[in-house]
């Protein structure tokens, strides 16, 4: 028998993806025409995350839990109802030896293979939990509390304690092996919420803006300079809740920011809860991105990430620079911070606060600049 040929599909719709890609991208040239277009765009991307679809409660918030990590940071565990019926766990961690200064507050989103918000809050009684966040430094919301920030580590719909389709035998064998704890079923949620007219992306933004309002309900923390920050899903959650909640003050993305033609059209090994139905045809990563303008942000990408793509970090500092011409029209290109790091998918903890004083002089400049 002859060798079997392949016929890929990839050449005719990645022709298409340039030839029709980021219809709803930025064309105009004055500040104002940008602020109009950020408006738009926003309506649209709202629409096409299906945020319209999901439904307001109460937030019927209980906090279950009270640990002292060290004797210095407070972590309380906290239920909160985002849909009716739907409850998303969260840690909140709250330094106990508070600096002279109030430090911002931060809302830090997890992505996939850490067990939700466990790898993020750095809760190593979770065997398996320490090999994670060794491989992807993965507790940035422990060390962001450690330097004395408010940091709010939630579950994301499909991670952590909100997986679906954990029978009472899959429970059972969670008993007996925990290392289960950090399997995903962001995959099966995704195809149920995609054949409903809804995305999971979506889901897990509409959690995170009810996150925001548990804080502001709460009225014991600074608001005023809110940052979001996440590394892959969780920075992916990171972007859309930033393009979207213009109560995120400052940002910090860390391995998820790309151009989608060479990291969602090939197969780079993503999952399916990255794919937004029609968003391609709309606009690209940077032009998302384009939606936080002017407030400062860091992206921070490793060299040799497989999700960037074939061409590597060009792939990013392409969608980098679409970002970086929006803040161009605001005067401020320098509140988009580009960290370039070394090695494979991973975020990065050594320049950590460097970065985030970095992000908070952007902020103090630029609100001496409107006095
Ligand atoms: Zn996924």
């Amino acid at each position: 028998m002859d060798l079997l040929n392949i016929y890929s599909s990839y050449p005719n719709i990645r022709s298409k993806f340039d030839r029709n890609g980021r219809k709803a991208r930025f064309q105009g040239t004055t500040k104002t025409d940008f602020l109009g277009w950020q408006l738009e765009t926003r309506e649209l991307l709202n629409k096409l995350l299906g945020l319209h679809k999901l439904e307001s409660c109460p937030l019927n918030a209980e906090v279950v839990e009270t640990v002292f990590l060290e004797g210095q940071i407070k972590r309380e565990k906290i239920l909160i109802q985002t849909e009716p019926g739907v409850t998303i766990s969260a840690f909140l961690l709250i330094p106990q030896n508070k600096s002279k200064e109030e430090k911002a507050c931060f809302i830090a989103p997890c992505g996939h293979l850490g067990g939700g918000k466990y790898a993020v809050a750095g809760a190593l009684e979770i065997p398996g939990i320490q090999e994670k966040i060794q491989q992807f430094q993965y507790d940035y919301g422990l060390k962001l509390a450690k330097l004395g920030h408010v940091v709010l580590c939630p579950d994301a719909r499909g991670f952590g304690e909100s997986r679906e389709g954990f029978s009472e035998l899959k429970n059972l064998e969670q008993k007996e092996n925990q290392k289960i704890f950090y399997e995903c079923s962001c995959y099966q949620l995704s195809h149920m919420a995609t054949a409903m007219g809804q995305t999971l992306a979506g889901m897990q933004v509409h959690d995170l803006m009810r996150m925001v309002d548990y804080l502001e309900n709460r009225k014991e923390f600074n608001l005023e300079n809110l940052g979001c920050i996440g590394f892959s899903g969780g920075g992916m959650q990171t972007l859309y809740l930033a393009a979207l909640d213009s109560r995120i003050k400052q940002v910090f993305l860390s391995g998820y920011f790309y151009g989608f033609g060479d990291s969602l059209l090939i197969r780079n090994g993503n999952c399916n809860c990255n794919y937004i139905p029609g968003l391609l045809e709309s606009l690209d990563c940077g032009d998302v991105g384009c939606l936080i303008a002017p407030r400062p942000i860091v992206i921070q990408s490793c060299l040799e990430d497989h999700l960037n793509g074939p061409r590597g970090i060009v792939n990013v500092e392409e969608q980098v620079n679409i970002l970086r011409n929006s803040y161009q029209m605001f005067g401020i290109p320098q509140a988009v911070i580009f960290d370039v790091c070394s090695g494979p998918h991973s975020f990065h903890q050594e320049q950590i606060e460097k970065l985030l004083d970095n992000l908070q002089q952007q902020i103090m400049d630029k609100g001496s600049k409107s006095e």
